[in-house]
């Protein structure tokens, strides 16, 4: 394990200055539905701008009309949009992790396929891992792949599949052999494929990004295999780095806590809100150097799974918290009907906040693979 203290550059800081200015004229307060970090509303046209301004599939290869950036510059671009409650969901998925497993382990077809796209901001991705009787225990699954004739038969079901519904491809792992970690494989499934059946799951807050994906003798070609057969373990526990390390997991809920401390903290004041306020900072600062240090691995090549499980284990538990806190100040439940945008955003984090420590691997699976890392 080894997270090295890092800072941005100038050059980086231009960047987020850049970015500042585009979001502050993109999206004005008030002009947008505020969102809790990536599950946020899905805005393909909001999505599109930021493709044309460059800032999706920014560390994707330039070769393949990816940004060619670095896995820095595209935390920077995250760090200001999350901070707004921005409408990230339609390109979060293919953003933050499907467009990067296509770049490692996609043939040509599928590079030139797929990254210009996820670049524009044109295509929605969904992931689809969990099933109903696996989810810590992902090597159990039991959706299956035949061999047919040009290419595949899928026949199972997911769930929990996040932004689904309104997915054009859902990057799914599943059995092609009883070998239980080398008899996994990837496949890039068109969601308008026959025999697919997408049924959104209500959510406690009454949102229906979640959903269940039933696979009943659904065609796949060979091209839409990602990597090699038996090779889906190994594709899936590297992505988890790009998915678990980031800056979104513990900027949940960031456009409250920024809304309470502006309005709500006097510092001249004193008392439990500055000490509380204090307390949230240090933390955050601490999270952003490890999130941060995390991007500056993947920029030269590494794959620190131990050192993203270590973040999002604590980093969820934070934003938890940070909820908790500003209810305790608020001195009352948040109404989820309030007309306050940023009261009813604050009811919602009540409901869902306990989803944070279960998406992405639970904190019990995180100290594990904490635990084993550190040992190995
Ligand atoms: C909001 C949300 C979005 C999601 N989005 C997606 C998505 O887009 N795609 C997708 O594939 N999945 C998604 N998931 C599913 C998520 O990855 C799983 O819910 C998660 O991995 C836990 O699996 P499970 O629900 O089957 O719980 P289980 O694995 O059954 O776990 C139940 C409890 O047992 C504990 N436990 C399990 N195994 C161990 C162990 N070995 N040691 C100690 N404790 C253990 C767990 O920590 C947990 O507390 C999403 C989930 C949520 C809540």
């Amino acid at each position: 394990m080894r997270l090295v203290p890092t800072r941005l550059t100038a050059e980086e800081l231009d960047l987020q200055s850049d970015v500042r200015s585009y979001l502050d004229q993109r999206l004005p307060v008030g002009s947008y539905p505020l969102g809790l970090g990536m599950a946020a509303t899905a805005d393909p046209q909001f999505s599109r701008d930021l493709g044309s301004k460059g800032w999706l599939g920014m560390s994707l290869p330039k070769e393949y009309g990816g940004g060619g950036r670095s896995a820095v510059e595209r935390l920077i671009v995250v760090e200001e949009l999350l901070a707004r409650g921005a409408p990230v969901g339609y390109h979060w998925t293919a953003d933050r992790q499907s467009g990067a497993n296509i770049a490692q382990n996609g043939t040509e077809e599928q590079k030139r396929a797929f990254i210009p796209a996820i670049a524009r901001g044109e295509l929605c991705f969904a992931i689809g891992m969990s099933e109903p009787d696996s989810g810590s225990d992902l090597a159990s699954i039991k959706t299956r792949a035949s061999r047919v004739d040009g290419g595949w038969l899928l026949n199972g079901t997911k769930v929990w599949t996040s932004y689904a519904g309104g997915a054009d491809y859902i990057l799914t792992l599943v059995r092609t052999s009883d070998d239980r970690h080398h008899g996994l494989t990837q496949f890039i499934v068109d969601t308008k494929t026959e025999g697919m059946t997408i049924s959104p799951i209500e959510f406690l807050d009454g949102t229906w990004e979640l959903n269940e994906v039933v696979f009943v003798d659904v065609f796949v070609p060979d091209s839409c295999r990602l990597g090699e057969v038996g090779a889906g373990w190994s594709q899936n526990t590297s992505e988890l780095a790009l998915e678990r390390g980031g800056v979104d997991r513990w900027m949940s809920c960031m456009s409250i806590l920024t809304h309470w401390a502006a309005l709500q903290v006097d510092p001249s004041a004193g008392g439990h809100a500055v000490f509380d306020l204090g307390s949230i900072v240090a933390r955050l600062w601490a999270f952003r150097g490890m999130s941060l240090s995390i991007a500056r691995m993947v920029d030269v090549g590494e794959s620190p799974v131990t050192e993203a499980a270590l973040v999002k284990e604590m980093a969820t538990r934070f934003e938890q918290d940070c909820v908790r806190t500003v209810v305790k100040h608020l001195g009352r439940a948040p109404d989820l009907m309030s007309e306050d945008p940023y009261e009813s955003l604050l009811a919602r984090a009540v409901l869902v906040s306990p989803s944070w420590t279960i998406r992405g691997g639970t904190t019990e699976v995180l100290r594990s693979v904490v635990a084993k890392g550190i040992k190995a």
